[in-house]
């Protein structure tokens, strides 16, 4: 099969700027994807790398995407570097012709998990998400002194009804003692998981951290693509999963590995836009595809509805990918 390749860079600001591990992040530039077959049949994909997770940069994948423009074949699109995760996931995307991609259930629908702020501001957020409905919440950590963030540990908890579930995310960002402390403080209270405690390199040490505490611990930037996902799953890590489907790679490769498995996930943004994201839900509110709350509740991103998509409420279902126009998206990028 043969089709012709043309990509499109983007960069747009974000509305509100987002803290990271790595400072304030407050752009998303990223590439958009369009494979033409020779039938007419028109498949766009999205290619959103996050460096600072072990990612391709856009350069690099700018530099593939440009050898592939014109003319390619099946063989030239699968011969693209494994380690280019966002960029074969955005390949794969665009392969899958309109209306034959997978589709999950009319009925399928799956909780989504509001970001909360880090710091007391998330108590200043948590009543107006709680109103909307969520019933799942994340909170960053790692920002702030341990004293300071445990104490508004149960200022948050307080002030959740008791059917709400939260989990903690803390970026790699402590240390063996505040990690211990942390997980300790855990153990006696209501918490889903805590992800990435300690910095992805840590193996030993998130091994046996997760022996040592009851509470789950989720691996996030030590499991960016599928290979690093399955290398921790044979040496045994049996805690969650947090994948972000457009940085992991061919999204149905992730499936098949999930499904074979049953690896317990999330499903998670990499602040893509919304030609990634209904690529994405299409594939994973498959019933056989984890229960988990969806870690899709950033609020509106661009603060454009074309890039945002519709709102992202509460609950996800098939019909929010509907709200999506891919092609006006590129055509206004030319
Ligand atoms: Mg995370």
């Amino acid at each position: 099969m043969e089709w012709t390749l043309a990509y499109r860079s983007y960069r747009r600001t974000l509305r509100a700027p987002l803290r990271t591990a790595h400072g304030w992040w407050r752009e998303r530039t990223g590439l958009l994807v369009r494979l033409a077959a020779m039938d007419g049949a028109v498949g766009f994909g999205e290619v959103a790398p996050l460096p600072e997770f072990g990612t391709e940069t856009l350069a690099e994948a700018e530099a593939v995407c440009r050898t592939l423009t014109g003319r390619v074949t099946a063989g030239a699109l699968d011969s693209v570097d494994p380690k280019l995760g966002c960029v074969r996931f955005a390949l794969a995307m665009a392969r899958e012709a309109p209306g034959t991609a997978a589709q999950p259930p009319a009925d399928a629908r799956r909780p989504v998990t509001a970001l909360l702020p880090a710091g007391a501001a998330a108590l200043g957020v948590l009543p107006e998400r709680l109103a909307e409905g969520f019933l799942s919440f994340k909170w960053k950590v790692g920002v702030a002194a341990v004293d300071e963030e445990l104490g508004l540990l149960d200022d948050i908890l307080a002030a959740l009804p008791p059917y709400a579930r939260l989990r903690l995310d803390a970026n790699g960002a402590w240390a063996r003692r505040p990690a211990e402390r942390w997980l300790a403080a855990c153990a006696e209270r209501p918490v889903e998981f805590v992800e990435q405690p300690v910095p992805p390199g840590e193996r030993d040490l998130l091994f046996g951290l997760a022996r040592d505490f009851p509470v789950k611990l989720a691996l996030d930037e030590a499991v960016t693509g599928l290979a690093a996902a399955r290398a921790w799953q044979a040496e045994g890590w049996t805690g969650v999963f947090v994948i972000k489907p457009a940085l992991a790679g061919p999204l149905a490769e992730v499936a098949d590995w999930v499904r074979a498995t049953q690896a317990d996930v999330v499903w998670s943004s990499a602040v893509e836009s919304c030609v990634a994201r209904a690529a994405i839900l299409r594939t994973v509110l498959a019933p056989d595809l984890g229960t988990r709350a969806l870690g899709f509740g950033l609020g509106a991103l661009f603060g454009e509805r074309a890039w945002d998509g519709p709102a992202v409420g509460p609950l996800l279902d098939a019909s929010w990918g509907a709200g999506v126009a891919a092609e006006e998206l590129w055509n206004a990028l030319s």
